[in-house]
């Protein structure tokens, strides 16, 4: 008992003695691939959106496809369960997109996400679209947000400069997909 109380009196001390330790960010979130050998995510864009909104999704499909190799989406007709669309969130309007979960929680799939059509941003910048659409599907891969400068995961990220995923961002997707 008394080794016990000296141990845990130490570790506050050390802890306390460095308080940045408790700051480092998560690069992942805990939506890593259940099986962890998956090398493509089938997805199905909303045929009811608007245009816009459509070509947002297949730009950060596109995007994320051509910047690395390990993790491909798939956009396809076929039912997938993993949904790219718009939605209004009316009482949200600085929000840009949501990302929803359906499955397992050691799972990526099946996920829902959605572009904020209440978000003034989103409704007229076809960049703002496209980064936001780039950033929700790097949280389909299992990336977290960040505040790492330049990334397509920084919530604070100058949306019509960043735009697709960066190199920090791809080297992140390939330590998860190695
Ligand atoms: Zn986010």
């Amino acid at each position: 008992m008394k080794k016990l109380i000296i141990t845990t009196f130490i570790v506050t001390i050390i802890m306390m003695s460095f308080p940045f330790i408790q700051k480092v960010e998560a690069i992942y979130n805990d939506r890593l691939p259940g099986s962890g050998n998956i090398t493509t995510v089938q997805v199905n864009i909303d045929n009811g959106l608007e245009q816009r909104y459509i070509t947002a999704w297949n730009s950060a499909v596109s995007d994320w496809n051509s910047a690395q190799s390990n993790i491909t989406f798939d956009v396809t007709t076929a039912p997938s369960g993993n949904l790219l669309s718009a939605q209004s969130y009316a009482t949200e309007p600085n929000l840009f997109g949501r990302i929803t979960y359906h499955g397992l929680s050691d799972s990526t799939t099946p996920f829902s996400t959605y572009l904020n059509t209440s978000n003034s941003n989103i409704m007229t910048s076809a960049l703002t679209r496209r980064s936001t659409a780039s950033h929700e599907l790097g949280h389909a891969l299992g990336l977290a947000d960040n505040s790492l400068n330049p990334s397509i995961m920084n919530t604070s990220r100058n949306r019509t400069s960043i735009y697709t995923p960066q190199p920090t961002d791809i080297t992140n997707v390939n330590f998860l997909y190695d």
